[in-house]
């Protein structure tokens, strides 16, 4: 398993450089489907930040990117996208060797959704309103009022190892298209990716300085970004744990902050849903990359008259998933990204068996065929959970559904809403005038009737309660990197037109 070696090392992107961190250290990437290290990257000291933070400043300032027309940094970003699509195979090799994603998820979702992104938000970008025009009052003195819309300046981007190199780039994109510059630092365990993607939009036409790529530890280096006065918005993708502390690190210099935080899905299955389409379809939603997704549909609610026979096919179906190599374009599941999550996902699985949920498949590690060595767990499910167990209120973030039993669709949403989470949920019904009504009750920024992992470039997706702060995707999310700015301009020279000095005088 694995094709590795030769185990490359990469530097620090600043300033449309290669460069070594100034203290001259490195750490390890890991294969998570052989425990062997695959790369080393360079771990930058707060030093780097700012020189990272500095060259974003300068590029900013001297316009190169920033005053250059919506159409011309639109054309760079197709640009950008035609180079992803021809170092695709490269950038699919990095990410597998360190995310342990399939070869099946990079090559068909995460390549498609980088390209996609940067298509949409540049079509995006030149339909938006960068000024606007109001009406004229004359009540205080004639005047023209127009609102403007500019880039921010520097944008920070901290990244988690789940989907590396799509949820940098629901960041790279709208921030670069409106004309910021950005930093971008990715998680620890999977930092490869992001570094081709900078090397590649500078390639493409993007100026030096403008997107920069800074690898190391987020209690040092993610928090000198979080605290740098020169930063002026964080976006922040991870847990809520640490998406509450960028909060509050963030508030000291006041900076925007958007925020892509955990998520604890309810997927609700009706009586009358179509079983045939759920049963793969819930699957699908919660064993997709290993349970590694933040919308994962993780609380299985499942309504009384039909609850063991979904439970048995649940389990059925679940011996259908091939877990194994990565690197294998059969398998379906690979492992998780590293020894630690995997450990937390063992330590969840026990306290369900502890609190007393049924254990109806998997529950430890694979280790046949080969895999004894990487972080692969079996595709787990737990019957009879309450929701108050800690297995359906916690985000597990592995291969783990806990199915809960509801009697009425009242009790459905009120279990579906009692979380700290709200990033998305599900029906699976063939009533969809029910699912509709269903949906207006669900505290989730994203319902999805009859499927899962649904997105849309075109859409907004973002989390209610302690699951985010503001959206990305769709066209909302260019507001989100931009500052607005109001221009009166007074249409009157005479003093005695202007009603309003009369106030003073
Ligand atoms: P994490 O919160 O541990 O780390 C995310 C990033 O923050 C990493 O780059 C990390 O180095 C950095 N970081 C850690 N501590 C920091 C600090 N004190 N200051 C600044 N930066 C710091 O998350 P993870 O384990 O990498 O990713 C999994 C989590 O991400 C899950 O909770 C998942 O739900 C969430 N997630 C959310 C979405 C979404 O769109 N809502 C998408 C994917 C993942």
């Amino acid at each position: 398993m694995g094709t590795q070696t030769m185990v490359k090392e990469f530097q620090l992107f600043i300033n449309g450089e290669w460069t070594p961190a100034s203290g001259g250290e490195t750490f390890d990437i890991i294969n998570p489907a052989t425990s062997e290290v695959s790369a080393k990257a360079a771990k930058a000291t707060a030093e780097d930040v700012d020189r990272a933070v500095e060259s974003a400043r300068k590029a900013f300032e001297s316009g190169i990117w920033s005053n250059k027309k919506p159409e011309e940094r639109a054309l760079i970003l197709q640009n950008f996208a035609k180079k992803i699509v021809e170092k695709a195979p490269e950038i699919i090799y990095l990410e597998a060797i360190s995310s342990g994603g399939t070869i099946r998820k990079l090559s068909n979702a995460d390549i498609a959704q980088l390209v996609l992104c940067l298509q949409q938000t540049a079509k995006s970008a030149l339909e938006y309103k960068y000024a606007e025009s109001l009406p004229i009052v004359t009540a205080l003195g004639p005047s023209r009022n127009q609102i403007v819309r500019e880039p921010i300046g520097v944008v920070a981007a901290i990244t988690p190892w789940n989907f590396p190199l799509v949820l940098a780039m629901w960041k790279i994109a709208p921030a670069l298209m409106m004309g910021n510059s950005i930093v971008v630092k990715p998680a620890s365990y999977t930092p490869l990716g992001t570094l081709k993607l900078a090397e590649l939009a500078l390639e493409a036409g993007v100026p030096p300085g403008v997107f920069n790529v800074i690898t190391g530890p987020g209690s040092t280096v993610g928090e000198r970004l979080v605290t740098h006065k020169e930063v002026d918005k964080v976006a922040f993708t991870g847990s809520t744990e640490v998406g509450r502390k960028i909060m509050k690190l963030a508030s000291d210099t006041v900076k925007k902050v958007t925020l892509e935080l955990g998520g604890k899905a309810p997927a609700i299955v009706l009586p009358d849903a179509d079983l045939d389409l759920a049963i793969p379809g819930i699957l699908f939603g919660v064993f997709f990359h290993s349970g590694q997704v933040c919308e994962s549909g993780t609380r299985l609610l499942v309504h009384e008259s039909i609850y063991d026979e979904v439970i048995d096919r649940l389990v059925e179906a679940s011996k259908r998933i091939k877990v194994g190599d990565p690197m294998d374009f059969a398998t379906g599941m690979g492992p998780v990204v590293s020894e630690q999550q995997m450990n937390t996902i063992l330590n969840y699985i026990e306290s369900g068996i502890q609190e007393g949920a049924r254990l109806v498949c998997g529950g430890k590690r694979a280790t046949e065929n080969g895999l004894e060595k990487g972080y692969f767990i079996e595709p787990t499910i737990f019957a009879d959970v309450k929701n108050d167990m800690k297995i359906a209120q916690e985000e597990i973030f592995g291969p783990v559904l806990s199915v809960i039993r509801f009697s009425t669709e009242e009790e459905a949403i009120e279990i579906a809403n009692d979380t700290i989470y709200g990033l998305s949920a599900g029906i699976w019904t063939r009533d969809v005038v029910k699912a509709n009504q269903m949906a207006g009750k669900l505290k989730a920024g994203t319902v999805w009737i009859n499927d899962w992992h649904m997105f849309r470039m075109d859409a907004p997706f973002g989390g209610y309660k302690q699951s985010g702060v503001g959206r990305e995707l769709g066209m909302n999310v260019l507001d989100e990197y931009t500052e607005v700015k109001h221009i009166h301009t007074a249409l009157s020279n005479e003093v005695e037109h202007r009603t309003a000095f009369r106030l003073l005088f």
